[in-house]
């Protein structure tokens, strides 16, 4: 029998061709072949990336290399040197110094620019998989046989046996999913709060800019190696050379705790004038405030974000329905774990599509099972994410909070520590345990006779 002929097991529909749906698309083509068809609807009439560079830590670079993207991953990253870690200076004024150097364990991030990782992924999508622009999902529909009927904004509809929502912040099958959940699974007074991204308080100015330019002014400025931290009150500055070091990525950020939660006025991205970033960080040392004109000037304008995130969601799977990457978890960005989060999730949820065991009748327990192992380790980086930002900001409670206190290099220290227990938060586990974990949980989920073993083996 030929390949052609045997016919797919079932049709998976992605919304979203972002990071996270690029991965799922590439995992399912390698680990089920022709044996799933998959749908990838995008809202745009491309493949566009948000945003500038982007940190790839190893629990996510790993994933890369399962999926036999290393070489060329590796051709377009750059990895700072393990002596080199993270160096944290206190730069709001009038005392501004060198704070700490973190140095990275077990090994560092890539950062590359996120349309160079677009364009590896876009080399790997499986020929099973078709894309379809301009396709922008608005709400689906369910079948009494449990197929979904996929709705859009150009009046087209589809069908799918299955549908991931892999549609970012905004996601609307997030937003169609808390909608039509039964009251007896979720309390509707909470939809809303599920269903709508929530606006942080903070905002954050993106841009990216030739390393070369900055060289030419000053050849030992630190933002051409160093991965830096500048911290200050209520604001943070993180830079990073990406694209092998040809260029660097700056994400600066101030926030507003008490405005957390409140919706925010205007529009969520933004292009801002140059004098808007220099006034926000007109407190900081004069060296930072240098580097940001020098950057501001040789750099196209910045582009401005309003910071939200998705709620912590009770589940993130409902019948053959299911939430991945940022439609599940968006969250702060302070560990830059959002992007390994998705490709995380599109691991785990790819294999397991992909697994032998599972078929249409028993997909939602397949679904299940990857909600198991996800949810708690995406919300947990979630959380720690959200803190971290607020020891950044000298925001958070407890700690030291910016101010000239005689006791400052005491309560920097502290806080110091707590910054380093943070990011360790990753150190261990990955893609291949969890994947394992995600494995047996299937076969004992699916197979009851080895659920009832592996009881006995363990009295
Ligand atoms: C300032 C900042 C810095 C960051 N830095 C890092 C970092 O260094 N490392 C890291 O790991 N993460 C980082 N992140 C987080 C990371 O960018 C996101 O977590 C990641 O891009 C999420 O990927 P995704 O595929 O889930 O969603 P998205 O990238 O948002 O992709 C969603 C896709 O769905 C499409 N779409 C949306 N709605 C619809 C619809 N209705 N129908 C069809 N298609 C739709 C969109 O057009 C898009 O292509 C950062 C985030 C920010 C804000």
């Amino acid at each position: 029998m030929s390949l052609s002929s045997i016919s797919p097991k079932f049709r998976v529909a992605i919304c979203g061709a972002g990071i996270g749906g690029l991965v799922l698309a590439v995992t399912i083509g390698k680990f089920a072949g022709c044996n799933i068809d998959i749908d990838l609807y995008e809202a745009h009439d491309a493949i566009t990336t948000a945003g500038a560079g982007v940190s790839l830590w190893r629990r996510a670079t790993e994933i890369i290399e399962e999926l036999g993207m290393h070489d060329e991953f590796s051709r377009v990253s750059t990895k700072p040197s393990s002596s080199h870690g993270l160096l944290f200076r206190k730069s709001n004024a009038p005392e501004s110094f060198e704070w700490f150097r973190y140095i990275f364990e077990p090994c560092g991030p890539s950062n590359l620019h996120r349309q160079h990782l677009v364009d590896i992924l876009k080399k790997n999508i499986p020929s099973s998989c078709t894309m379809h622009f301009n396709k922008r999902l608005t709400k689906y529909d369910m079948e009494s046989s449990g197929s979904l009927v996929l709705h859009f904004a150009d009046d087209s509809t589809a069908t799918a046996d299955v549908l991931v929502g892999a549609d970012g912040l905004r996601s609307s099958v997030r937003k169609t999913l808390f909608e039509t959940i039964d009251p007896s699974i979720v309390d509707p007074s909470k939809i809303r709060y599920y269903s709508d991204p929530s606006w942080t308080g903070a905002l954050v100015y993106r841009t990216v800019f030739p390393a070369e330019k900055l060289s030419k002014i000053d050849p030992n400025d630190l933002a051409l190696k160093e991965f830096m931290v500048f911290c200050g009150k209520g604001k943070h500055i993180v830079s990073f050379p990406v694209s092998q070091g040809t260029q660097i990525n700056i994400v600066a950020f101030v926030s507003d705790q008490q405005k957390s939660g409140t919706p925010f006025e205007g529009r969520w991205v933004s292009d801002v004038a140059l004098e808007e970033v220099e006034e926000a960080y007109s407190d900081f040392e004069p060296d930072v405030k240098r580097l940001l004109k020098q950057i501001l000037q040789c750099s196209e304008n910045p582009s401005r974000w309003a910071v939200h995130v998705v709620n912590e969601l009770p589940l993130f799977t409902c019948n053959r329905v299911v939430l991945m990457g940022d439609a599940a978890h968006a969250m702060m960005p302070h560990l830059g774990a959002g992007a390994g989060q998705a490709i995380e999730d599109a691991f785990v949820l790819g294999r397991l599509l992909a697994h032998p065991l599972t078929t249409l009748d028993n997909v939602p327990a397949a679904l299940k099972v990857y909600q198991d192992v996800r949810l708690p380790f995406a919300q947990l980086a979630a959380r720690e994410s959200e803190r971290i930002g607020y020891m950044y900001d000298f925001c958070s409670p407890g700690y030291y909070d910016g101010t000239d206190s005689v006791n400052k290099r005491e309560e920097l220290e502290i806080l110091k520590g707590k910054i380093i227990g943070l990011r360790d938060w990753a150190a261990e586990g990955g893609a291949v345990a969890e994947w394992v974990k995600a494995e047996s949980r299937l076969q004992e989920s699916l197979c009851p006779e080895r659920r009832e073993n592996s009881v006995l083996c363990s009295l």
